[in-house]
């Protein structure tokens, strides 16, 4: 792998950059390989860096239907956090957020990093006694969350203006997690599939899964792809919003459904506001991109769907709420909108697990799944080197649901 820095840019400058290597390899499909990872988004490309460069397995391919990086992982708008309510949940996400702050150094991709703080805007009395509660199960482990006044937050974020003592849900006070910030998702997949290629591991985009095969002996064998059978003994599942439609052809049923999760960019303007903000009550979020679009989410559509756009009245929702708070957004033109895929368990917490069938693994289920990708791929590595949970992710395994020993997460997205 080349290496990205002053020289070899200053290098490849002078011959007007048509000498870069390439990023990634595209050999031929082998027969067989000791690990399938199927889906080339970030969980898939992580867990195989993880597994070259922590586990030192190379034989690996990683089957993409599309091109890597094309999925939700693109379709995200990249807030990293680590403030979740349960003891559970916490110190993953904390490890996730510091593993992505070494990102670019670890990866020698410039993952514009930008730890700019989330702001959560407090409407209503119940929600700001769960964020209090937040904060003390955060203080545990060394998560920072800390409450601000309203005067406090109106002067953090001079946009808002609306929500006075006369609305009907006026804003009584704030939250701050200096902890967040946003990053680049092209750099993400594309800094872990070019450490990864780098380390052996083969990426096969246009190469879609169509069911997975079990052996005489019940245990995975490998897959059917459209071109070809690939065997392994080892197979792991992360194709996030798809992972019921794979899983069922070996005759696997997951307590997962699928929904849509939508968001909006409009057009760019002069820098307005520089953290993350969140309005749980209202139901929205929004950061402002370097670019100065401002990048807007808002609640997932609860039912069962794979569309890929946005329903009127859920952009409808989002914007009337968004207007309530924010009046002067009104004149902000939108450019684009799109949806993606999150496969959801009813606990909102992800599933990172051994399955019944022996040598197939998931991770699914991650409702914010995005600043969840060092630390997941991470896992899921170690998941299926040992055959064993990593400790960070043991409560998140399917014996939770035989158990019934639940981790029900309010922490996951904005709500309504
Ligand atoms: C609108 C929106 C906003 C979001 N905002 C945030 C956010 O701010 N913060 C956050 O933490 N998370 C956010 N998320 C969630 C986050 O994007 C996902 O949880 C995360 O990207 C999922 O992991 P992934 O990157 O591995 O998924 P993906 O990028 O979807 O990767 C899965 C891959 O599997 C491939 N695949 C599927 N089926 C097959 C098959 N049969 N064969 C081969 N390949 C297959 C797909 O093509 C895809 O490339 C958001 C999601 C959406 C939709």
């Amino acid at each position: 792998m080349q290496k990205y820095n002053v020289l070899t840019l200053a290098k490849n400058a002078l011959t007007g950059h048509r000498n870069w290597p390439r990023a990634w390899r595209s050999p031929p499909l082998k027969p067989e390989y000791d690990v399938l990872i199927i889906g080339a988004g970030g969980h898939g490309l992580a867990a195989a860096y993880y597994l070259a460069k922590e586990y030192g397995q190379t034989n690996i391919a990683v089957l993409e239907r599309g091109w890597l990086g094309g999925g939700n992982i693109a379709r995200n708008t990249v807030t990293i956090r680590s403030n979740y309510m349960r003891d559970e949940s916490i110190p993953f996400y904390v490890k996730s957020v510091a593993m992505y702050e070494g990102l670019t150094r670890e990866l020698n991709f410039n993952m514009m990093h930008s730890k700019r703080t989330m702001v959560d805007v407090v409407q209503t009395y119940p929600k700001m006694r769960e964020l209090r509660r937040r904060q003390l199960t955060m203080d545990i482990y060394g998560s920072t969350y800390e409450q601000i006044s309203t005067e406090e937050l109106r002067r953090r974020i001079p946009a808002l203006t609306g929500g006075g003592p006369e609305a009907r849900l006026p804003v009584i006070g704030g939250m701050v997690h200096t902890d967040a910030g946003v990053n680049r998702h092209d750099a993400v997949a594309w800094g872990y599939a070019r450490a990864a290629d780098a380390l052996g591991v083969e990426i096969h985009q246009q190469t879609p899964v169509l069911s997975l095969i079990r052996g005489a002996d019940g245990a995975i064998a490998g897959v059917e792809t459209s071109k070809g059978t690939v065997r392994a003994k080892k197979v792991a599942v992360a194709v996030s919003g798809h992972t019921t439609t794979l899983t069922e052809t070996a005759g696997l049923k997951l307590p997962l459904r699928t929904m849509n999760l939508t968001a909006f960019v409009s057009e760019p303007v002069k820098p307005l506001v520089d953290v993350i903000v969140n309005c749980p009550d209202s139901g929205f979020y929004f950061s402002q991109s370097d670019k100065g679009e401002m990048v807007i989410g808002g609640a997932p559509d609860m039912g069962q769907s794979f569309r890929r756009d946005i329903k009127q009245h859920v952009f409808e929702d989002t914007v009337t709420a968004m207007l309530s708070l924010f009046p002067s957004f009104k004149r902000l033109k939108l450019m684009r909108q799109w949806g993606g895929h999150l496969d959801i368990a009813h606990d909102a917490s992800p599933i990172l697990s051994a399955t019944e069938v022996p040598g197939l693994s998931i991770t699914a289920g991650w409702w914010g799944g995005y600043k969840a990708i060092p630390a997941g791929g991470l896992c899921l590595a170690h998941l299926v080197t040992t055959g064993e949970p990593h400790p960070l992710m043991a409560p998140f395994t399917l014996d939770r649901f035989r158990n019934l020993d639940f981790v029900m997460e309010s922490g996951t997205t904005t709500a309504r």
